[in-house]
């Protein structure tokens, strides 16, 4: 299998009144586990639920109450960190991060602080074909989610809903090694990705699924290299960390801004407060929202209520035997194995279930061919309709018949186009529908012939014209075709018109 050779792309430079700046990129992603239950309680995650219906007393924090793990979310940890390529901790721990707030009633957060259970691996970012970023993943751990605050229902109250307390996430932590507002978006869909090839995460970003904390600085050419090549992070500017991003777009905005806000209170010879921030999407500019706060400020501690979390090498081999094939293995295997360019198996690969359609319409068959009707004619119609691979009304297989009769020379790819439409939209056997609907591309080049010869018979001053501009020779094949209904096959019209003129 191919190993698709990347270049990294050039950082993004960003000219300041009075020098050039780079942009600097960590991001810490919040993935919600895909899981019916929560970490530590049996309280159903149902998106959607009638609020504080889905609440286990462990959830509310009731007296007395003990988190007992759930299995399954530790497998889907372990599970995206053998899919990020990652250390897995056979030890690991939880910890309490203590801190106030009303949809938070344990008053704390049970996290994996000191000894998470995934430690450190990487993500290959495509940047375009022959382009890509690598980024190392730092450490991955569990943690519960808090509840919901809703302060704009009611003038005078707030209200809090408890269906997400305790919901587990898996918090992705990567290295700086992000160098601009796309490649972070990159960095995150490509993780979304990778989870939902995994099944560990259904990454719905609107539904808050998927969260990421971007943590931004700025520093001057030559700065990066030297943080790279000592690991010294305090060569790099202070970075400011922009809170609960969830949307692509916004992302890019709230990076965009930030680098320039930074570089303006830089050149003004001013300094960057380490801090948090949150990004106004309807203003376009992020706003402080409180300083800097350290591990220490949390009081973090073991969580007195649960064990040290002992899983063992032959539970992470089964997960590991269980993986599917990813979207960076599939992708090569789609250049080298279909012929495909590397953009269109990006595009083919994006999904698992877009890939899969793929491979069955195409196996066996022009894999070129293929690739093109799936893209443009399949993707192309779902997306104009707003509909998923999933409802498409044309099957692999029904598209497979309809790829058959081309290469057969059956069909015209005029005839094909019309064929798939009447599957789309009336459904049934390419072959037999084709066959009905008189879809056959005349090959009998005798009839061909025939019609060609009454045409020149009857027009020879046509055919003096054609003889001294040859473009015009074009009328015969347009009054073939006509003639042949249109199922005769063009290539073979010209062929035989230029013959007989003598062109
Ligand atoms: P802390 O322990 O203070 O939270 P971390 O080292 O864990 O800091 O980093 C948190 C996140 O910030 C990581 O995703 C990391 O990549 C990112 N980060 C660290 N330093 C910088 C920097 N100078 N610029 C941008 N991002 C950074
Ligand atoms: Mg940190």
């Amino acid at each position: 299998m191919p190993d698709l050779a990347h270049d990294s792309p050039k950082p993004k430079v960003i000219p300041g009144a009075k020098s050039d700046w780079e942009l600097v990129i960590g991001l810490e992603v919040h993935a919600q586990v895909a899981s019916n239950a929560k970490l530590f309680s049996g309280a159903s995650t149902l998106f959607g639920a009638e609020p504080n219906s889905n609440v286990a007393f462990v959830d509310a924090a009731m007296p007395g109450m003990l988190p007992v793990i759930n299995e399954f979310c530790v497998a889907q940890a372990v599970r995206t960190g053998l899919g990020l390529k990652a250390q897995i901790n056979l030890t690991s721990a939880f910890d309490r991060k203590n801190y106030f707030y009303p949809d938070l009633p344990q008053g704390y957060q049970i996290s994996q602080l000191y000894h998470p259970i995934v430690g450190e691996g990487e993500v290959i970012v495509d940047m375009g074909p022959g382009i890509a970023r690598r980024v190392r993943i730092e450490r991955i751990h569990l943690e519960q989610d808090a509840g919901k605050s809703i302060h704009d229902l009611d003038p005078t109250m707030s209200f809090v809903d408890l269906n997400r307390t305790g919901v587990a996430l898996m918090e992705i932590v990567s290295r700086p090694d992000i160098r601009g507002p796309e490649e972070a978006a990159a960095y995150v869909a490509k993780l979304r990705q990778i989870m939902r090839y995994l099944g560990t995460c259904d990454g719905n970003m609107q539904n808050g699924n998927l969260r990421a904390d971007v943590n931004v600085s700025v520093c001057r050419p030559g700065d990066y290299e030297r943080y790279q090549a000592t690991g010294d992070h305090s060569v790099l500017g202070t970075r400011c960390e922009i809170k609960n991003m969830n949307s692509l777009r916004f992302i890019q905005q709230a990076i965009d801004y930030e680098a320039r806000r930074q570089i303006a209170i830089l050149e003004d010879g001013g300094r960057i407060e380490q801090e948090t921030r949150l990004y106004d999407p309807d203003k376009g500019e992020t706003r402080s929202m409180r300083s800097k706060e350290e591990a220490h400020d949390y009081r973090y501690f073991p969580c007195p209520d649960l064990l040290p979390l002992e899983i063992e090498q032959a539970w992470v081999d089964d997960i590991a035997a269980s993986m599917p094939e990813l979207p960076d293995a599939k992708k090569a295997r789609f250049v080298e194995g279909y012929g495909v360019t590397e953009y269109d198996a990006g595009v083919l690969t994006a999904e698992a279930e877009n890939a899969a359609f793929f491979e069955e319409a195409a196996k066996g068959r022009d894999g070129k061919q293929a690739a093109n009707w799936v893209i443009n004619e399949l993707f192309g119609r779902l997306n104009k309709e707003g509909k998923t691979i999933g409802e498409t009304p044309v099957s692999a297989r029904q598209l497979g018949g309809v790829l058959d009769l081309l290469a057969s020379g059956e069909i015209t790819g005029k005839m094909a186009k019309d064929l798939f439409e009447i599957l789309w939209t009336e459904g049934g056997d390419p072959a037999e529908v084709a066959a009905a609907r008189g879809m056959k591309q005349v090959t009998d080049t005798a009839a061909i012939e025939k019609a060609l010869d009454d045409l020149i018979a009857a027009n020879p001053e046509q055919v003096e014209k054609a003889k001294v501009n040859a473009k015009l020779a074009g009328w015969f094949t347009g009054q073939v075709l006509k003639a042949t209904g249109g199922k005769a096959n063009p290539a073979v019209v010209n062929q035989m018109v230029a013959q007989k003129l003598g062109l």
